[in-house]
């Protein structure tokens, strides 16, 4: 049996007709970047997500960095940050000339509050010019939104939520890309909405920030494109993309619960081995499962023992951003220990996730791991 990480040929074959004909369409339209279908599809994923406002952009990177940039992000200003995450998130931190601080993660890999408290006092305590939050939903489980939000406005701060990896999760009632001030995603392939090439969204309620960013996102345009009253990026998403992202959104929320049922398949083969944590979904949560990650005893091995058997694993990551040779040019502004994210990266395992696992696949996935561990 060979397994796929991430399936996108199955997912293509089910929507194969729509997707081409979307495609065709576009080319007849003639408009290539920021057509109609653009528009459409920011309408549907500000419905989808219960924002006021989405605007689409050219990838989840410069979502993130046209937020910073929309909040007025100064340099030598300080933005907490999650430990463990992909590094466009900390990377447009730097780039923009501000210091990112890392934050602990907690078992569900989100930022740990705890710790991020203690650091929002510490770096006012010291009278640093601390400015926000930029939280990580990662692997697709939502951060714990309701206690971020509260610690940013009690301490005027702003809040970002990067759900490049988040959107289709959910905390209570709300989805992903509806916390903070301004919260951004991408659709890149392997996300949890991808297209078939780069692309993002950002989503705000704020009509004066929904605003500023539109004019960001097309070199700082004011009314007229040549009428320029910003200093702005090209970060416009291509109409072909947003032909094939309203396609696959229609089967979003099905391939989302289907993961869903993966995800406790593998959940109840697998929590009875000692040798494995399983990830942890808190009560009122629930994940678009980006990724379904393990932390593991004997890695290396296990993954050598998986791999001959068909079955691919990857490590999502192998080190946390303070271990970054490009971010160890912060180290002198960091604040204690992250322990659960140096410790972490040493045993987590992702495991094959996508909607198009059939419970024979799944179950031989597992039976392969519990034989490994002796079970
Ligand atoms: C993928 C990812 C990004 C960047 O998105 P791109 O579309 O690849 O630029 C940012 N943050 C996180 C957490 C991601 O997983």
């Amino acid at each position: 049996m060979t397994i796929n990480f991430i399936d996108l040929e199955r997912q293509q074959h089910r929507i194969k007709r729509e997707i081409d004909e979307a495609i065709s369409r576009v080319l007849k339209s003639g408009q290539y970047i920021m057509g109609e279908e653009c528009l459409d599809l920011e309408k549907q994923l500000a419905e989808y997500t219960g924002r006021k406002y989405c605007i689409s952009c050219a990838n989840g990177t410069d979502a993130i960095r046209i937020a910073l940039v929309a909040l007025g992000i100064e340099k030598g200003s300080f933005v907490l940050t999650t430990d463990f995450t992909f590094f466009a998130t900390s990377e447009v931190i730097a780039e923009l000339g501000a210091i990112p601080v890392f934050v602990d993660i907690d078992e569900t890999y989100n930022i740990c509050l705890l710790d991020l408290e203690k650091k929002i006092l510490e770096l006012k305590g010291n009278n640093k010019k601390l400015v926000g939050i930029l939280s990580v939903d990662l692997f697709g489980l939502p951060a714990n939104h309701t206690e971020i939000d509260r610690l940013a406005v009690t301490h005027g701060l702003w809040h970002i939520e990067d759900a490049a990896q988040g959107f289709g999760g959910r905390l209570n009632n709300n989805r992903a890309c509806s916390f903070g001030n301004i919260s951004t995603t991408s659709f890149f392939p392997a996300k949890p909405l991808g297209c078939y090439g780069d692309g993002g969204a950002i989503f705000t309620d704020s009509l004066e920030i929904a605003d500023y960013i539109k004019s960001l996102r097309v070199h700082g345009k004011g009314t007229h494109k040549y009428e320029n009253i910003n200093i702005g990026y090209n970060s416009r998403l291509d109409t072909i993309q947003a032909s094939i992202l309203i396609e696959k959104l229609k089967i979003f929320d099905s391939e989302v619960l289907r993961k869903n049922e993966v995800a406790a398949m593998y959940t109840l083969a697998l929590k009875e081995i000692s040798e494995i944590s399983v990830p942890v979904v808190p009560k009122g949560y629930s994940s678009s499962w980006a990724q379904y990650t393990l932390r593991v005893e004997k890695r290396e091995e296990l993954r050598s023992y998986l791999k001959e058997k068909g079955i691919p694993t990857a490590v999502y990551y192998p080190k946390t951003m303070s271990q970054t040779k490009a971010l160890n040019l912060f180290s002198e502004y960091q604040i204690g220990e992250v322990k659960n994210s140096v410790n972490f990266v040493k045993s987590v395992l992702s495991l094959p996730m996508h909607a198009y696992l059939t419970d024979n696949e799944v179950q031989y996935i597992c039976e392969n791991i519990l034989k490994f561990y002796n079970y």
